[in-house]
Protein backbone atom coordinates (compact mmCIF):
# COMPACT_ATOMS: atom_id res chain seq x y z
CA UNK A 1 0.00 0.00 0.00
CA UNK A 2 2.97 2.27 1.09
CA UNK A 3 4.59 1.26 -1.98
CA UNK A 4 1.89 2.14 -4.27
CA UNK A 5 1.28 5.85 -2.68
CA UNK A 6 4.96 6.32 -3.18
CA UNK A 7 4.71 5.86 -6.94
CA UNK A 8 1.17 7.18 -7.00
CA UNK A 9 2.85 10.47 -5.30
CA UNK A 10 6.18 10.72 -7.92
CA UNK A 11 4.25 10.08 -10.61
CA UNK A 12 1.95 13.43 -9.92
CA UNK A 13 4.90 15.08 -8.95
CA UNK A 14 6.64 14.17 -11.44
CA UNK A 15 3.63 15.03 -13.83
CA UNK A 16 3.16 18.73 -12.39
CA UNK A 17 7.24 19.42 -12.69
CA UNK A 18 7.09 18.49 -16.54
CA UNK A 19 4.31 21.13 -16.29
CA UNK A 20 6.22 24.00 -15.20
CA UNK A 21 8.53 25.07 -17.47
CA UNK A 22 9.16 28.78 -16.70
CA UNK A 23 12.69 29.83 -15.58
CA UNK A 24 9.91 31.68 -12.33
CA UNK A 25 9.45 28.04 -11.75
CA UNK A 26 12.42 26.79 -11.31
CA UNK A 27 13.34 29.32 -8.81
CA UNK A 28 14.31 28.29 -5.11
CA UNK A 29 11.52 28.16 -3.21
CA UNK A 30 12.59 29.16 -0.07
CA UNK A 31 15.36 31.16 0.47
CA UNK A 32 18.78 31.09 1.34
CA UNK A 33 19.58 29.96 4.44
CA UNK A 34 16.19 28.32 5.19
CA UNK A 35 15.23 24.69 3.50
CA UNK A 36 13.05 21.67 4.17
CA UNK A 37 15.37 20.65 6.55
CA UNK A 38 14.09 20.33 10.39
CA UNK A 39 16.43 19.41 12.98
CA UNK A 40 15.10 16.13 13.14
CA UNK A 41 14.93 15.47 9.65
CA UNK A 42 18.65 16.68 9.81
CA UNK A 43 19.84 14.00 12.36
CA UNK A 44 19.05 11.30 9.78
CA UNK A 45 21.64 12.45 7.64
CA UNK A 46 25.23 11.04 8.31
CA UNK A 47 27.25 13.68 7.28
CA UNK A 48 30.13 12.65 4.39
CA UNK A 49 33.10 13.74 3.84
CA UNK A 50 34.42 12.75 0.04
CA UNK A 51 38.10 13.35 -1.24
CA UNK A 52 38.60 13.55 -5.04
CA UNK A 53 42.30 12.72 -5.53
CA UNK A 54 41.65 12.58 -9.26
CA UNK A 55 44.70 11.85 -11.05
CA UNK A 56 47.16 12.01 -8.12
CA UNK A 57 49.48 10.31 -5.72
CA UNK A 58 51.44 7.26 -6.47
CA UNK A 59 51.46 4.17 -4.46
CA UNK A 60 54.07 5.44 -2.38
CA UNK A 61 52.84 8.70 -0.99
CA UNK A 62 48.95 6.71 -0.79
CA UNK A 63 50.46 4.69 1.62
CA UNK A 64 51.49 7.36 4.08
CA UNK A 65 48.51 9.23 2.97
CA UNK A 66 46.95 6.21 4.83
CA UNK A 67 48.48 5.56 7.36
CA UNK A 68 48.90 9.66 8.77
CA UNK A 69 45.04 9.72 7.75
CA UNK A 70 44.06 7.11 10.27
CA UNK A 71 45.50 8.15 13.28
CA UNK A 72 42.86 10.31 13.15
CA UNK A 73 39.58 9.21 15.06
CA UNK A 74 36.56 10.42 13.24
CA UNK A 75 32.93 10.36 14.64
CA UNK A 76 29.70 10.04 13.60
CA UNK A 77 31.01 11.38 10.06
CA UNK A 78 31.13 8.82 6.95
CA UNK A 79 34.55 9.59 5.02
CA UNK A 80 35.40 8.77 1.49
CA UNK A 81 38.00 8.32 -0.45
CA UNK A 82 38.15 8.60 -4.51
CA UNK A 83 41.02 7.41 -6.04
CA UNK A 84 42.54 6.70 -9.38
CA UNK A 85 41.77 2.73 -9.82
CA UNK A 86 45.33 1.45 -9.83
CA UNK A 87 45.69 2.22 -6.43
CA UNK A 88 42.11 1.03 -4.98
CA UNK A 89 44.08 -1.97 -4.07
CA UNK A 90 46.77 -0.11 -2.09
CA UNK A 91 44.59 1.73 -0.10
CA UNK A 92 42.45 -1.50 0.22
CA UNK A 93 45.37 -3.41 1.88
CA UNK A 94 46.22 -0.28 4.12
CA UNK A 95 42.92 0.17 5.28
CA UNK A 96 42.36 -0.44 9.01
CA UNK A 97 38.98 1.73 9.99
CA UNK A 98 36.53 -0.63 8.58
CA UNK A 99 33.91 2.40 8.28
CA UNK A 100 36.51 4.61 5.92
CA UNK A 101 34.93 3.70 2.69
CA UNK A 102 37.11 3.50 -0.77
CA UNK A 103 35.47 4.74 -4.07
CA UNK A 104 36.76 5.01 -7.58
CA UNK A 105 36.23 8.10 -10.09
CA UNK A 106 35.12 6.04 -13.13
CA UNK A 107 33.40 2.81 -14.23
CA UNK A 108 31.77 1.71 -17.48
CA UNK A 109 28.26 0.47 -17.17
CA UNK A 110 28.45 -2.94 -18.92
CA UNK A 111 28.96 -6.03 -17.39
CA UNK A 112 32.37 -7.10 -19.36
CA UNK A 113 33.48 -7.38 -22.88
CA UNK A 114 35.11 -5.43 -25.19
CA UNK A 115 35.98 -1.85 -23.65
CA UNK A 116 39.52 -1.52 -23.85
CA UNK A 117 40.78 0.13 -21.04
CA UNK A 118 37.85 0.02 -18.76
CA UNK A 119 36.42 -0.98 -15.44
CA UNK A 120 33.41 -2.75 -14.55
CA UNK A 121 31.86 -2.63 -10.99
CA UNK A 122 32.86 -6.34 -10.19
CA UNK A 123 36.20 -5.28 -10.57
CA UNK A 124 35.62 -2.47 -8.32
CA UNK A 125 33.60 -4.53 -5.54
CA UNK A 126 36.46 -6.77 -5.99
CA UNK A 127 39.33 -3.99 -5.32
CA UNK A 128 36.92 -3.28 -1.90
CA UNK A 129 35.29 -0.25 -3.38
CA UNK A 130 32.11 0.94 -2.26
CA UNK A 131 31.24 4.08 -4.04
CA UNK A 132 31.62 5.88 -7.50
CA UNK A 133 31.62 9.40 -8.86
CA UNK A 134 28.88 10.07 -11.42
CA UNK A 135 29.04 12.97 -14.05
CA UNK A 136 32.53 14.97 -12.31
CA UNK A 137 32.33 18.48 -14.26
CA UNK A 138 35.89 17.13 -15.98
CA UNK A 139 34.35 13.33 -17.10
CA UNK A 140 31.77 15.89 -18.60
CA UNK A 141 33.71 17.98 -20.33
CA UNK A 142 36.98 16.80 -21.13
CA UNK A 143 36.21 13.08 -21.49
CA UNK A 144 32.30 14.28 -23.04
CA UNK A 145 30.49 11.67 -20.70
CA UNK A 146 27.08 13.17 -22.06
CA UNK A 147 23.49 12.54 -19.64
CA UNK A 148 22.13 9.67 -21.01
CA UNK A 149 25.46 7.44 -20.16
CA UNK A 150 25.26 9.40 -16.85
CA UNK A 151 21.73 8.42 -16.16
CA UNK A 152 22.72 4.78 -16.83
CA UNK A 153 25.46 5.05 -14.84
CA UNK A 154 23.64 6.37 -11.86
CA UNK A 155 20.78 3.53 -12.10
CA UNK A 156 23.76 0.64 -12.55
CA UNK A 157 25.84 1.82 -9.51
CA UNK A 158 22.60 2.19 -7.24
CA UNK A 159 21.34 -1.33 -8.59
CA UNK A 160 24.73 -2.97 -7.50
CA UNK A 161 24.78 -0.93 -4.47
CA UNK A 162 27.27 1.10 -4.78
CA UNK A 163 27.02 4.41 -3.32
CA UNK A 164 27.23 6.87 -6.34
CA UNK A 165 28.21 10.77 -5.64
CA UNK A 166 26.16 12.01 -8.50
CA UNK A 167 27.79 15.56 -9.63
CA UNK A 168 25.70 18.25 -10.90
CA UNK A 169 27.12 22.20 -11.54
CA UNK A 170 26.72 25.36 -13.29
CA UNK A 171 29.62 27.46 -15.42
CA UNK A 172 30.47 30.37 -14.90
CA UNK A 173 28.54 31.60 -17.76
CA UNK A 174 25.83 30.06 -17.07
CA UNK A 175 25.48 31.39 -13.18
CA UNK A 176 26.22 34.81 -14.73
CA UNK A 177 23.33 34.44 -17.29
CA UNK A 178 20.98 33.56 -14.96
CA UNK A 179 20.86 30.30 -15.79
CA UNK A 180 21.84 28.20 -12.75
CA UNK A 181 18.75 26.61 -11.48
CA UNK A 182 17.63 25.51 -15.34
CA UNK A 183 21.31 24.09 -15.39
CA UNK A 184 20.85 21.92 -11.93
CA UNK A 185 17.63 21.44 -12.64
CA UNK A 186 18.27 19.62 -16.52
CA UNK A 187 21.32 17.90 -15.01
CA UNK A 188 19.38 16.11 -11.78
CA UNK A 189 16.64 15.03 -13.71
CA UNK A 190 18.27 13.58 -16.41
CA UNK A 191 20.43 11.89 -14.21
CA UNK A 192 17.83 10.14 -11.93
CA UNK A 193 15.76 9.52 -15.14
CA UNK A 194 16.49 5.80 -15.25
CA UNK A 195 16.34 4.65 -12.03
CA UNK A 196 14.11 2.09 -11.65
CA UNK A 197 11.55 1.12 -8.95
CA UNK A 198 12.05 -0.08 -6.66
CA UNK A 199 14.22 2.93 -5.17
CA UNK A 200 17.39 2.40 -2.68
CA UNK A 201 17.36 3.71 0.72
CA UNK A 202 17.82 7.47 0.23
CA UNK A 203 21.11 7.28 2.08
CA UNK A 204 22.66 5.06 -0.73
CA UNK A 205 21.96 8.02 -3.42
CA UNK A 206 24.55 11.23 -2.72
CA UNK A 207 24.24 14.42 -4.97
CA UNK A 208 27.52 16.57 -5.11
CA UNK A 209 26.67 20.73 -5.84
CA UNK A 210 29.68 21.66 -7.74
CA UNK A 211 29.96 25.01 -9.49
CA UNK A 212 32.07 24.75 -12.36
CA UNK A 213 33.91 28.02 -11.67
CA UNK A 214 34.39 26.84 -8.05
CA UNK A 215 36.47 23.67 -8.95
CA UNK A 216 40.10 24.24 -8.66
CA UNK A 217 40.12 27.17 -8.48
CA UNK A 218 40.52 29.01 -5.25
CA UNK A 219 36.95 30.57 -5.75
CA UNK A 220 34.88 29.08 -3.25
CA UNK A 221 31.06 29.61 -3.78
CA UNK A 222 29.92 31.52 -0.39
CA UNK A 223 28.20 29.52 1.91
CA UNK A 224 24.73 31.62 1.10
CA UNK A 225 25.37 30.78 -2.74
CA UNK A 226 25.89 27.20 -1.84
CA UNK A 227 23.03 26.57 0.53
CA UNK A 228 20.54 28.46 -2.22
CA UNK A 229 21.47 25.94 -4.69
CA UNK A 230 21.75 22.76 -2.55
CA UNK A 231 18.43 23.84 -0.84
CA UNK A 232 16.99 24.08 -4.57
CA UNK A 233 18.04 20.54 -5.51
CA UNK A 234 16.64 19.61 -2.62
CA UNK A 235 12.89 20.69 -3.81
CA UNK A 236 13.70 19.31 -7.07
CA UNK A 237 14.94 16.34 -5.24
CA UNK A 238 11.10 16.37 -3.21
CA UNK A 239 9.48 16.98 -6.66
CA UNK A 240 11.24 13.87 -8.08
CA UNK A 241 10.27 11.84 -5.07
CA UNK A 242 8.88 12.69 -1.76
CA UNK A 243 9.71 15.23 0.74
CA UNK A 244 10.45 13.06 3.16
CA UNK A 245 12.57 10.93 0.57
CA UNK A 246 14.44 13.67 -0.17
CA UNK A 247 15.22 15.00 3.44
CA UNK A 248 17.41 11.55 3.71
CA UNK A 249 19.12 12.12 0.50
CA UNK A 250 22.81 13.53 1.17
CA UNK A 251 23.49 16.52 -0.57
CA UNK A 252 27.16 17.88 -1.04
CA UNK A 253 28.89 20.81 -2.00
CA UNK A 254 32.43 20.62 -3.76
CA UNK A 255 34.70 23.87 -5.03
CA UNK A 256 38.11 24.66 -3.65
CA UNK A 257 36.34 23.99 0.01
CA UNK A 258 39.42 23.65 2.48
CA UNK A 259 40.51 23.44 5.98
CA UNK A 260 39.52 27.32 6.31
CA UNK A 261 36.67 27.56 4.94
CA UNK A 262 34.47 24.38 5.78
CA UNK A 263 32.86 25.56 9.20
CA UNK A 264 31.07 28.30 7.42
CA UNK A 265 30.25 26.07 4.45
CA UNK A 266 28.86 23.29 7.00
CA UNK A 267 26.60 25.45 9.36
CA UNK A 268 24.34 25.55 5.94
CA UNK A 269 21.59 23.29 6.94
CA UNK A 270 21.43 21.47 3.64
CA UNK A 271 24.87 20.85 3.21
CA UNK A 272 25.31 17.48 4.55
CA UNK A 273 29.30 17.68 3.94
CA UNK A 274 31.76 18.06 1.31
CA UNK A 275 33.35 16.62 -1.74
CA UNK A 276 36.87 17.78 -1.60
CA UNK A 277 39.88 17.96 -4.75
CA UNK A 278 43.32 19.57 -3.87
CA UNK A 279 42.75 19.78 0.07
CA UNK A 280 42.23 15.94 0.32
CA UNK A 281 45.48 14.93 -1.12
CA UNK A 282 46.96 15.98 2.43
CA UNK A 283 46.41 13.67 4.95
CA UNK A 284 46.30 16.74 7.92
CA UNK A 285 44.18 19.21 5.85
CA UNK A 286 41.62 16.59 5.32
CA UNK A 287 41.41 15.36 8.51
CA UNK A 288 40.66 19.19 9.44
CA UNK A 289 37.49 19.65 7.08
CA UNK A 290 35.89 15.96 7.93
CA UNK A 291 36.64 17.25 11.79
CA UNK A 292 35.00 20.64 11.31
CA UNK A 293 32.11 19.24 9.60
CA UNK A 294 31.34 16.91 12.03
CA UNK A 295 32.12 19.40 14.41
CA UNK A 296 29.36 21.83 12.80
CA UNK A 297 26.56 19.15 12.39
CA UNK A 298 27.16 18.06 15.57
CA UNK A 299 26.58 21.32 16.97
CA UNK A 300 23.40 22.16 14.73
CA UNK A 301 21.30 19.18 15.41
CA UNK A 302 22.49 19.24 19.04
CA UNK A 303 20.94 23.17 19.21
C1 LIG B 1 36.53 18.20 -7.21
O1 LIG B 1 37.40 17.74 -7.91
O2 LIG B 1 35.43 17.63 -7.16
C2 LIG B 1 36.81 19.43 -6.46
C3 LIG B 1 35.84 19.97 -5.78
O3 LIG B 1 38.08 19.92 -6.52
P1 LIG B 1 38.70 21.15 -5.64
O4 LIG B 1 38.32 20.88 -4.20
O5 LIG B 1 40.15 21.08 -5.89
O6 LIG B 1 38.05 22.39 -6.14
Amino acid sequence: MNDLRKVIEQLVRQTLLEMNHSETDLKPMVHAGTSLNTAHHYGKRQPLVAANWKMNQLSGTARSFMSDFQLRDRKNIQTLICAPHILLPVLAAGKNQPDLMLGAQNFYPEQSGAFTGEHNLDMLSDAGVQSVIIGHSERRNLFGEGDELLAKKLAMAVENKFLPIFCIGETLKERQDGATFRVLRNQLLTGLSSLKNPLPNPEMIVVAYEPIWAIGSGLTATADQAQEAVSFVRERLADRFSYSYANSIRILYGGSVNEKNASTLAAKPDIDGFLVGNASLDANKFSSIIEQTAACKRKVFVS
